[in-house]
């Protein structure tokens, strides 16, 4: 079978401007991308026995066999076509060539969770490579799911760019017990995108619950993640947003509970390698 006829599920498609990722290396923030947002989040679906993040607002994508996924039909006109799942690479290599605008700095698989459709993903990279439509591509994963070394050299011959989030305990991903284990193979992920030379940054959601002990312990694991320069792995500190009243009363994070974030994160990690990250896309309304 030839990567063209390779099927898979989404959840949508759509040309936006990435409002995520701040200022530290590896990031595409304020750069136009071209979304794919891939169905199915392995974490949404119970691989460590609990329904994902509290905060996801993407709920529409944790489920993989979406029966339908939704395009935009021109670029910048927000207006959403339906079609139906699963969905030939042949047919979004076609959507992607009819949003490409000449300010198009790079594509962004998102979801969901890419990597959970993972020989989908490397079969759409490889196509769109043939079909010339030759634009770095970005990754956004929970980093969860680690790439065999096959695979891995794949997805180095594609990916340029790479956001792993980091999740907090207070994102309620995992039973108190495990959520150690589950920093760690997030790490394990980020080692692994920074060895083959993936510019990779990491992304956590921080809450009004958020532990500074945690972000102490995980500043310090990253710290010791290096690129081929030398330089450490950035981070990218992004306060949750919340649609619910009830759930931003709860949740949402002080200035002081910030600051105190960032402090903490510096007692290893250098400023150059710390930024703010916000969800510039939903001030601006953009999809
Ligand atoms: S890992 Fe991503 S897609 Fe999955 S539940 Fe969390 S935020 Fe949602």
């Amino acid at each position: 079978m030839f990567e063209k006829d390779s099927e898979g599920y989404l959840s949508e498609v759509f040309s936006s401007i990435q409002g995520e990722g701040g200022t530290v290396r590896g990031s595409c923030f304020g750069k136009r991308q071209i979304f794919v947002r891939f169905s199915g989040c392995n974490l949404a679906e119970g691989a460590l026995g609990l329904t994902g993040c509290f905060w996801c607002d993407s709920q529409r994508a944790q489920k993989l066999k979406a029966r339908k996924f939704e395009y935009e039909e021109s670029p910048g006109s927000q207006k959403l076509l339906n079609s139906e799942n699963p969905v030939k690479i042949a047919d979004i290599i076609e959507i992607i060539k009819r949003l490409i605008t000449p300010d198009l700095h790079s594509i962004s698989f998102t979801g969901g969770e890419p990597l959970y459709q993972l020989d989908f993903a490397l079969d759409l990279s490889k196509a769109l490579k043939k079909a010339r439509v030759k634009y770095p591509l970005y990754l956004e994963t929970n980093g969860t799911i680690i790439p065999i070394e096959s695979q891995m050299k794949e997805l180095a011959k594609h990916f340029q760019y790479c956001c792993c989030d980091i999740k907090d305990t207070s994102s309620k991903v995992a039973p108190p017990d495990r959520w150690k284990n589950l920093v760690l193979t997030e790490l394990d992920f980020i080692r692994n995108m920074v060895k083959f030379d993936i510019e990779t940054f990491a992304k956590l959601v921080v809450t009004s619950q958020t532990q500074l002990q945690n972000v102490r312990w995980i500043s310090k694991k990253l710290s010791k993640i290096a690129c081929y320069d030398g330089q450490v792995v950035g981070l990218a500190i992004q306060p949750v947003t919340l649609k619910s009243k009830e759930l931003m009363d709860e949740y949402s994070i002080s200035t002081t509970h910030l600051n105190k974030i960032f402090y903490t994160a510096a007692e290893f990690l250098p400023p150059e390698n710390l930024t703010l990250s916000i969800q510039a896309h939903k001030y601006l309304k953009l999809l």
